[in-house]
């Protein structure tokens, strides 16, 4: 069994419009991005990552499960997140 955090691989480019290349990101962050944007919305405006991090609500996001403990990832639901939208 793999330990630690728990680890997605996010298309920057979705894998719908083509897209091949993957980063590395948490699954609640990686949750939290699919919830707020749609793969037209990543494709078009998003398939950049680094500009995605400056997203504002996803920056605001990451900027708070920071401050969380790491037992908290297991813990949350993700409806638990609904204030961010
Ligand atoms: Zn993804």
């Amino acid at each position: 069994m793999v330990t630690g955090p728990s680890l997605d691989e996010h298309h920057p480019l979705p894998r719908s419009h083509g897209g091949r290349a993957t980063v590395t990101v948490h699954k609640i962050c990686h949750r939290a991005i699919h919830a707020m944007l749609s793969e037209r919305e990543l494709a078009e405006e998003f398939s950049d990552f680094d500009k995605l991090r400056t997203h504002p609500m996803l920056a605001q996001f990451i900027a708070w499960v920071k401050k969380r403990p790491p037992e908290y990832y297991d813990r949350t639901r993700w409806s638990r997140s609904r204030r961010y939208k």
